[in-house]
């Protein structure tokens, strides 16, 4: 199987009936992006820039954090980058920053894009470490946790001045800076119509997404078994965003864990999803169903199954796909 994933690596994921998909990684460390060639995947979907936060000791200096994302791109090359604004607070607590902190859910507290716009000399730090590192080239820069519309505002306008106070010291910038949402707080998805012409794209962050759609903690043991990814709340919900974001011509991600796995992203192709960003290990297994997969046929199966979603949806998928050969 191995074998049979790594002769993917330079065959593009193209659906029997010839769709191409796009297939992106997610990464979060220098290291991760080998992955880029191992996988010949299209780009890195989201590249979590809290990592390097999480396993340094004491705060990482705005040089430091300039010198990866230059090694990423450098790495990358033609192939785009989305940088993620840090993602920490709530569980992802780190000791020099946040100390006496202590909510009792962390999940849905003080993090990631709530705690960047108030403590944001973080965030003007990563800002002008981003648009430095990316001096002549593309800067994809996307914010996490974004619950409504404004909050992206201001993180793009906190952007904005660290890019014109940048020019003004006559300092190469990037050729051009497109900003994006994670879409991860249900909150945001009746607020698209403020959103969607601000953005340059966006991506679902199904982890997150999955946890605030079912009110049930995503590291809970307890929960795992009990909400199914492949249940027709997640898969409606997602379809709602996809003619939106398609009429305002903005370009729409899966980069969660759901992705990443074969049944998931063959439901996902099946209501019109054609972007991933995935874990590197599942890069194999997905090109390879794509490639057997009849996207046509797999979106009329899945119409049929939303319009009376039956209780095991993923029983009923899955049989689908084992006639069909996926
Ligand atoms: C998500 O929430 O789906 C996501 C991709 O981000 P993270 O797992 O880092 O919260
Ligand atoms: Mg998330």
């Amino acid at each position: 199987r191995r074998a049979a994933y790594a002769a993917l690596r330079d065959v593009a994921p193209t659906t029997r009936d010839g769709h191409r998909v796009t297939v992106m990684v997610n990464a979060g460390l220098r290291d991760d992006v080998g992955a880029l060639d191992v996988t010949g995947a299209d780009g890195i979907g989201l590249f979590r820039t809290e990592f390097q936060f999480l396993v340094s000791a004491t705060l990482p200096q705005r040089e430091r954090q300039q010198r990866l994302y230059r090694e990423v791109l450098d790495v990358a090359g033609e192939r785009p980058v989305i940088f993620r604004t840090v993602d920490i607070g709530g569980d992802k607590a780190l000791p020099y920053l946040i100390q006496d902190e202590d909510e009792e859910n962390p999940a849905m507290g003080w993090r990631a894009l709530r705690l960047a716009l108030e403590r944001n000399g973080l965030m003007k730090a990563q800002a002008r470490a981003l648009i430095e590192a990316a001096a002549g080239r593309t800067l994809n820069v996307m914010f996490p946790m974004v619950s409504e519309a404004w909050e992206f505002a201001e993180a793009r306008d906190l952007f904005e001045q660290q890019r014109a106070w940048i020019a003004t010291r006559n300092r190469r910038l990037p050729t051009e800076i497109r900003y994006g949402a994670m879409l991860e707080v249900p909150s945001l998805a009746y607020q698209l119509d403020l959103l969607l012409p601000q953005v340059d794209f966006l991506s679902i962050g199904t982890n997150d997404l999955t946890q605030f759609l079912f009110a049930a903690d995503r590291a809970n043991p307890k929960l795992a078994e009990r909400y199914d990814w492949l249940s027709a709340s997640i898969l409606r919900f997602i379809r709602s965003v996809i003619a939106p974001a398609r009429a305002a011509g903005v370009p729409l991600a899966i980069c969660g864990e759901m992705g990443g796995r074969p049944l998931e992203a063959l439901a996902l192709i099946a209501i019109g999803i054609d972007r991933f960003s995935i874990t590197p290990a599942a890069v194999g297994p997905i090109k390879a169903m794509i490639r057997t997969l009849d996207r046509g046929a797999a979106m009329a199966e899945m119409e049929r199954l939303l319009a009376a979603p039956p209780r095991d949806l993923r029983g009923a998928l899955s049989v689908w796909a084992e006639a069909q050969g996926v």
